[in-house]
């Protein structure tokens, strides 16, 4: 089982954004910005582009709603989307609320944000999350 599917499962904690049967979203531990989230299928595939065309899809769609959610939060120009999957081989959308392109480098600094802090804005997602 993925650390991710164990996420997913509530067997490790995690903030978690938005989740339905089939994706869960949740605050990535190493932030590149306030609001990064990961949003995951529950079924377990690494890559995400071996996801069947529909759950590709759909996985999409829900990561849109998490993205119009986290808009709703966090200030920023726009919402980015990527998809590296290089270290977690499970599936994964990242999105990270950008205020320039800059914002998007992976190679930046990650974020540390008090456990409170993050608490917060996953509940804040998830209370702007429309399903
Ligand atoms: P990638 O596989 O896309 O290259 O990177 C995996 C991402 O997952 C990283 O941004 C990393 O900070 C995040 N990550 C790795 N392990 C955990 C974890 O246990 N919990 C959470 N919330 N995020 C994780």
């Amino acid at each position: 089982m993925s650390i991710f599917s164990k996420i997913a499962a509530g067997e490790i904690p995690s903030y978690c954004c938005a989740a339905d049967d089939e994706f869960y979203a949740f605050l990535d531990i190493n932030p590149m910005a306030k609001g990064h989230t990961l949003v995951i299928p529950r079924r377990e595939v690494d890559y995400i582009f071996d996801l069947e065309d529909d759950e590709l899809a759909r996985l999409h769609v829900f990561a849109a709603r998490v993205a119009r959610a986290i808009k709703k939060v966090i200030p920023c120009v726009k919402v980015g989307e990527a998809v590296l999957g290089l270290e977690v081989p499970h599936a994964h959308i990242h999105l990270i609320p950008m205020q320039s392109e800059r914002d998007m480098l992976f190679s930046n600094p990650k974020l540390q944000l008090p456990a409170e802090e993050m608490q917060a804005v996953a509940d804040a997602i998830r209370a702007n999350f429309q399903g």
